[in-house]
């Protein structure tokens, strides 16, 4: 029997492929923002499940559909219409102001059927020559794991032995608008035709990389008048975690394919979706892409739950508020000379250690001697993205112990 953490940890390494690298505490249940270890010791959760967990740890809400759920219906596969597939897409649908959903499992798989159907649109709806289109992407991105996705990720170790991989697209650097203008003007290549261009509109996992204002826009009024559709991937920026609905909305911005995953699925299982019009999606006949679980009962029970909180906006605005607490602490943190740099948008921040105080995962381990939770995300830099229902005290809590962690 594995009965202390160290056991659990041992067999894990023995047993399970080093694809990651957990810090050393072994989760046994959790609540809201509190997770519990197998002794019994209680910790404060800042990372939420990379943003799938922006609810809270087993929300009632969505325990409540779940548990309902399971005792009715859980799979039917898209063979059979099911009660809860309608409702779904059609919320879903309407909370993104779009027409079309096509729903998925994991993000890499919502993000696989963006790059899927924008050629498909290509081919059939904008006439580009068969296996001429192009997509436009940006450096430092991160898409998921899938070979096509880790072919133009511009990170050795998602990419690095994974060959051959998938053509078709142009890398820019993230924020760059005149190197964005050169890729959709200048003809490409392989005299391909570019028609779509896929972005983080906060770049997560590259360290909460913010755009400079602007940027988004410009690129809205760019693609529309190339006639290139804007795929944004809000899987971990989308659903409440900036302090809106979508990061685009801080710029007033709306793409033509919102790629959605993570908190769609409230923690409880994975739900993703590509959303965009009947012209986009309309380009899917029966039978050329699919999902044995994309879109099943369970998913849209839950979905629908996730949809209708989003609704009601109380976390966007909860998350607005108090990021500017986030905010105000590691503006002083980088006064003080401990943090380098600090990115924050809602309740979704990323800061840079000074040099000599640690690499990121050397403060992880010192926060989580502490009782809080936070994973480096690359080098140096840490990322804090809570559940959006964190209580106001155990946000200034957390606050606390990172600055005494950093200054101490
Ligand atoms: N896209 C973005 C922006 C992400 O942050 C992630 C995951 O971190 C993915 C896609 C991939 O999602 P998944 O891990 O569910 O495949």
């Amino acid at each position: 029997a594995l009965e202390t953490p160290a056991a659990h940890i041992a067999a894990a390494e023995d047993h399970g492929a080093h694809n990651y690298h957990p810090l050393p505490v072994v989760i046994a249940s959790a609540r809201g923002a509190w997770l519990t270890d197998v002794t019994g010791r209680r910790y404060l959760d800042l990372l939420a499940g990379y943003s799938a967990l922006n609810f809270g740890h087993g929300n009632p809400r969505l325990i409540a559909e779940a548990k309902a759920q399971l005792g009715r219906l859980t799979l039917t596969s898209r063979a059979f219409h099911h009660e809860h597939f309608a409702p779904f897409v059609t919320a879903l649908a309407d909370l993104c102001g779009m027409e079309m959903v096509l729903p998925m499992n994991t993000g890499a798989e919502a993000v696989e059927t963006a790059v899927k159907t924008a050629r498909k649109w290509g081919y059939r709806v904008r006439g580009v020559p068969r296996d001429k289109a192009r997509i436009v992407v940006a450096a430092d991105n991160f898409h998921g794991r899938t070979t096509t996705l880790v072919s133009f990720s511009t990170d050795p170790d998602a990419y690095r032995d994974h060959g051959p991989f998938t053509p078709g697209f142009t890398v820019v650097p993230f924020g760059d608008l005149a190197a964005m203008r050169e890729a959709l003007s200048a003809p490409t290549e392989d005299g391909g035709t570019v028609v779509a261009v896929l972005l983080e509109p906060i770049q997560g996992e590259a360290g909460v990389i913010l755009p400079p204002p602007g940027y988004l826009r410009a690129v809205r009024e760019l693609t529309a008048e190339r006639g290139v559709l804007l795929m944004a991937d809000e899987i971990q920026s989308g659903l409440g975690r900036t302090g809106r609905t979508f990061a685009c909305e801080h710029e007033g911005v709306v793409p033509d394919v919102y790629i959605l995953g993570k908190a769609l699925g409230g923690g409880v299982l994975p739900v993703s979706a590509v959303v965009s019009s009947a012209e986009v999606l309309g380009v899917h006949r029966p039978g050329e892409h699919g999902s044995t679980f994309g879109g099943n009962p369970l998913a849209c029970a839950v979905g629908l739950e996730v949809v209708a909180m989003l609704r009601e906006g109380h976390l966007q605005a909860r998350a607005s508020r108090l990021g500017e607490r986030v905010q105000d602490e590691l503006a002083k943190l980088v006064a003080a000379g401990v943090l380098t740099g600090a990115r924050v948008r809602g309740l979704w921040a990323g800061l840079d250690v000074a040099p000599g105080l640690g690499t990121g995962r050397e403060v992880s381990e010192r926060l989580m001697e502490r009782g809080v939770l936070v994973k480096d995300t690359h080098g140096s830099t840490l990322r804090i993205a809570p559940p959006l229902t964190i209580e106001e005290a155990d946000l200034d809590w957390a606050l606390t112990q990172l600055r005494e962690v950093l200054t101490g």
